[in-house]
């Protein structure tokens, strides 16, 4: 994306006095400043604004973005760099600023996500595990500091151990001091001579941690649980956070699942469906015989009550839903084809109120009606 030209941004010519830019400016960022204006893109206007102004505001950087434009799309002068303040440093600088946060308050530790992969038969009785987290724990060897056991931080010499330094900046307003993070110590206000082996200087150390999970029956497909306070460990002193453990669930070969009822497909062959039958059907909780009337259809739908998965917040237990399926055979000898034969011979003669009324539409359906 190609940068525009600055004094375009601002809408002043070439040889707009300097009263006459910070006039422009001062208009345009009470127009978009993200506190007034709530307008997507205002903020990415506000931020071309306040750029385009910190460079022809400045006579170095004008003299130098005159005679040679942008040089670097992606940083323009200290524009979307790290050397930018942002709106931190604009809001400071239209109401006065201060209030930035403590770098080191106690702050809690952030929540992790574990996801977990469960069979079919695990998500519907629940499954109890150990799990191991690789977790960020403060250093054992310098008890977090991470300096030099023996060694303590030293007080950040560049910022005074405020974690902030101040840095003068031009704006429509005359000269204002900023306050920025300071770099050097990351505004932790500490500088470390000589660091922790074990953690390198970071106060904190990555392990392999044992969790034990209890995932209840009846946990679907992802639905998660937290476990309080195994998440990572907090920062000066925090509370840890939480670890949520996510759960995805492996389809089932037979089974399927609609919340707390479960799904399946029967197959029965032409004869059972026409003389009825009793067969047996598979469920979580072991075989159950269900009779299969004279004449069932392919597609009718048989309940078996209370074989599904308990509900997982123990309102009640689910139904399986039996779905026959009528299987049309494909090979057949020669004895099943003649009797075949014979059976369609005769069903011609024998009167079927179901078979004739099916026909019938069908027959309606061609003629258009
Ligand atoms: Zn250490
Ligand atoms: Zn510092």
């Amino acid at each position: 994306m190609s940068k525009r030209d600055y004094y375009e941004v601002l809408g002043v010519s070439r040889d707009a006095s300097e009263a006459e830019m910070k006039k422009a400016y001062r208009k345009l960022a009470k127009q978009y400043h993200p506190d007034i204006n709530q307008e997507p893109g205002a903020d990415e206007k506000f931020k071309e604004v306040t750029e385009a102004y910190e460079v022809l505001s400045d006579s170095q950087k004008k003299a130098q973005y005159d005679q040679f434009g942008h040089t670097d799309p992606n940083q323009g002068f200290g524009g979307g760099g790290a050397d930018f303040g942002g709106f931190g440093d604009i809001f400071d600088m239209f109401f006065g600023g201060g209030g930035r946060r403590n770098p080191n308050a106690p702050r809690q530790g952030a929540d992790l996500q574990y996801s977990m992969e469960l069979t079919f038969e695990e998500a519907a009785f629940g499954k109890e595990t150990d799990i191991f987290i690789p977790k960020e724990e403060e250093c054992s060897t310098c008890d977090g500091s991470g300096a030099k056991p023996g060694t303590s931080p030293e007080t950040c010499s560049h910022c005074g151990g405020a974690g902030q330094l101040n840095v003068e900046q031009n704006t429509p307003f005359g000269r204002v001091v900023n306050r920025r993070v300071c770099h050097h110590c990351e505004g932790t206000g500490k500088l470390i001579k000589d660091k922790c082996k074990t953690c390198r200087g970071k106060g904190k150390v990555e392990v392999k941690k044992k969790i034990h999970v209890k995932l209840p029956a009846g946990i679907d497909e992802g639905q998660q649980i937290r476990i309080t306070g195994k998440g990572e460990a907090g920062v000066n002193g925090g509370p840890p956070g939480d670890l949520f453990v996510v759960v995805y669930v492996r389809s089932h070969d037979f089974y399927e699942r609609s919340g707390d009822d479960v799904l399946c497909q029967m197959p029965i062959t032409f004869s059972q469906a026409g003389l009825g039958d009793e067969i047996e059907v598979p469920t979580l909780h072991g075989k159950v015989k269900l009779k299969v009337p004279a004449g069932t259809q392919s597609g009718t739908n048989f309940r078996l009550k209370g074989k599904g998965i308990q509900n997982v917040r123990g309102y009640g237990q689910g139904d399986q839903h039996v779905k026959i399926q009528v299987i049309t055979p494909k090979h057949l000898t020669d004895r099943q084809k003649d009797l075949l034969r014979e059976f369609s011979e005769i069903s011609g003669q024998v009167p079927d109120e179901q078979h004739e009324n099916f026909f019938s539409k069908v027959k309606k359906a061609f003629k258009g009606e």
